[in-house]
């Protein structure tokens, strides 16, 4: 073990720590890694790192896509100093009921997890009956911490509806902030511990709602609702083509479309395999009483065949992303595992039952969707299985939500918002939020859809398959100040949901927020994102006075097809540019840190101050 770095702090535990993101895109070896185990730790190290010329990273689980924390490519023996907060820092220290004009909140350590911050909500007393205290809406993991959340306007996916309209708003996890606690410099050029309050009068409580990791937090106060039960349905028997359609004239909602479930209930998401035909819809409903025909659940988690895929896929993954494989040896394990799984799935229902026939049709799709694979192992092997792949991810996914008995479940909200686990496939994502009116919304997303369509359709013309994982869509609120009832309280200024000017004339009153995902490594996928990138940007429906298109900073934007994502300096301008307070944010931030230690290479191009 090497010796710890001269004149570190006694009493706190460093050691080289190899970081790793969630898609494995950023490894970089032997980072010191330090364990604080209170806040002034925290400030301790901080001053040693400034002492001694290293750059701090605070480090939560470290699932993050964009290199906000490290960048890819830095050296292992870089001055860099990881703060993990995820063994100490992870306390809930209180929560309290509204009192007065105050709502209620939580003050949370920021190296908690959402998982343990949202059992603690639950039990905590007061709220709602016994199942305490909640958000609106959460992002689907559980194991992130509060503290990346903040950093980067975490969402999930919800909007006021007539079922619901919790007297808060519905923007991000980072205009849920009332006060904070964050390591910054004084006059002296010391890093200490300061506490701020929203909408405190010199407004620089603003600049660490939304700080990409270019600040460090150490504790949050954050605004909680009562609890409240949700439904949650699931459906993957609408074609995409009638989920996404435009509305044939201005102001028309079709039938089963995402904006008709949005009206009805405030709540959607659709998640897409390339080339199959039936999203993996979630109609989320405000239910205070269990539905009839819902399952009661009491925990999070309740899709299990999305949390761990069987065994016999992993070769066709490989076979997309181009791995040589043997078609004799590996065409048998995945068609001897398909055909073994469709045969082991009859008697998982009785097949005279309403389920049953749901059932019937999709084995009867999965024995076509086999022998396709038969016939493909035998004239090739490559990306051109992609598009089975989708079709296969499909059905897994239909007939999983019915062994799991999952397409209908009721419970606390936090149980049925929190599903994805750290077991899922670890792919790699594009994301954008686009602030638009709700009416425009399936407007944009059939746009959209229709656009991904065409571009895998271009690709698949030129026997290239770019993208092999879904597209999600989800829509929520915009950060609006008022709605945190503070007085004084502004928008996080570099939110993608920012409340400004723009939006409000142009009555934008939601974000629609798009993702595609893809197995890291495949081929010519920069090219798609990159072209997909360019059509959203230049499409009528996500510009001018229709919508404003923003990066979902966890993830990835900015493409070029040399190099990939956060690379395309005229988008990065372009996006920079949406944020009227961009400019104050930058150097606001860097007002706080005289040595400039909360940085790294990527940060510091992205948030060069202004010159003045
Ligand atoms: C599978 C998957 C699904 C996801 N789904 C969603 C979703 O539904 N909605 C959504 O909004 N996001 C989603 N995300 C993105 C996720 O919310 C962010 O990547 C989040 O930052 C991860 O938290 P973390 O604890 O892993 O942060 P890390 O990756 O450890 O850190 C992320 C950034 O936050 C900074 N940071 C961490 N702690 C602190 C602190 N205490 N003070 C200051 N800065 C800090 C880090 O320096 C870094 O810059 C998803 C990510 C994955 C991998």
């Amino acid at each position: 073990m090497s010796t710890p770095p001269s004149g570190f702090p006694t009493g706190i535990s460093i050691s080289q720590q190899d970081f790793v993101n969630w898609d494995w895109t950023i490894q970089v070896k032997s980072l010191w890694t330090c364990v604080p185990k209170t806040a002034e730790d925290v400030a301790a190290v901080c001053n040693w790192a400034a002492a001694n010329g290293y750059t701090v990273r605070p480090a939560g689980i470290k699932h993050n896509w964009s290199p906000l924390a490290v960048v890819e490519g830095t050296s292992p023996s870089a001055k860099i100093l990881i703060v993990d907060m995820t063994k100490n820092l992870t306390a809930v220290e209180s929560v309290t009921a509204a009192t007065g004009g105050a709502p209620a909140q939580v003050k949370v350590q920021t190296g908690c997890t959402m998982d343990n911050l949202m059992l603690a909500l639950q039990n905590a007393p007061g709220g709602t009956g016994t199942i305490g205290y909640s958000f609106p809406h959460i992002p689907a993991p559980g194991h992130i911490t509060v503290g990346g959340v903040l950093a980067i306007d975490a969402h999930g996916t919800a909007i006021p509806s007539p079922l619901e309209d919790l007297p808060t708003g519905y923007g991000s996890m980072s205009n849920r902030i009332l006060a904070f606690t964050a390591v910054v410099s004084n006059a002296q050029g010391q890093y200490e511990l300061q506490t701020f309050t929203r909408g405190q009068a010199d407004g620089n409580d603003t600049l660490f709602l939304t700080h990409l990791g270019r600040a460090f937090l150490t504790d949050v106060t954050l605004a909680v609702v009562p609890n409240f039960y949700l439904r949650c349905q699931s459906d993957m028997s609408i074609s995409w083509k009638k989920l996404f359609a435009a509305p044939s004239t201005p102001g028309e909602v079709p039938r089963h479309s995402m904006l008709d479930y949005l009206n009805q209930t405030g709540r959607v998401e659709a998640i897409w395999y390339p080339f199959s035909e039936y999203p993996w819809l979630k109609v989320w409903s405000y239910s205070p009483t269990q539905p009839q025909g819902s399952k009661a659940v009491t925990s999070a988690y309740n899709y299990p065949f999305s949390d761990s895929y069987p065994d016999w896929i992993t070769p066709l993954f490989k076979c997309i992303l181009g791995v040589p494989l043997d078609a004799a040896v590996d065409g048998a394990v995945v068609t001897d595992g398909l055909r073994k799984w469709l045969l082991s799935l009859g008697s998982s229902v009785d097949l005279r039952s309403e389920k049953g026939i749901s059932w019937l049709r999709w084995i009867a799709e999965g024995w076509q969707i086999l022998e396709d694979l038969i016939q493909a192992f035998k004239t090739g092997l490559g990306p051109q299985l992609t598009p089975l792949m989708g079709q296969l991810m499909q059905l897994i996914s239909q007939i999983g939500l019915l062994v799991d008995d999952a397409t209908d479940l009721w419970g606390p909200s936090a149980d049925t918002m929190i599903y994805i686990k750290d077991t899922t496939l670890r792919v790699t994502a594009n994301g954008y939020a686009i602030s638009m009116k709700k009416e425009n919304v399936q407007q944009a997303i059939s746009v959209f859809a229709n656009t991904f369509t065409s571009l895998l359709e271009k690709y698949q013309n030129q026997n290239q398959f770019p993208i092999n994982s879904p597209l999600e869509i989800r829509i929520t609120g915009l950060d609006d100040p008022a709605a945190i009832g503070v007085t004084g309280a502004k928008s996080p200024a570099i939110s993608a949901l920012n409340y400004d000017k723009e939006a409000i004339a142009n009555g934008w009153d939601c974000a629609l927020w798009l993702d595609v995902l893809d197995l890291p490594g495949t081929e010519h996928a920069n090219n798609f994102y990159v072209d997909l990138e360019q059509a959203l940007l230049s499409n009528q429906w996500f510009t001018g006075a229709n919508g404003r298109v923003r990066p979902e900073w966890s993830k990835g934007w900015a493409y070029t097809v040399a190099d990939g994502a956060w690379t395309d300096e005229q988008v990065i301008q372009r996006f920079q540019s949406t944020f009227s307070g961009w400019d104050d944010e930058v150097s606001g931030l860097s007002s706080f840190d005289a040595k400039n230690i909360f940085s790294n290479t990527f940060l510091a191009s992205l948030m060069k101050p202004p010159v003045s």
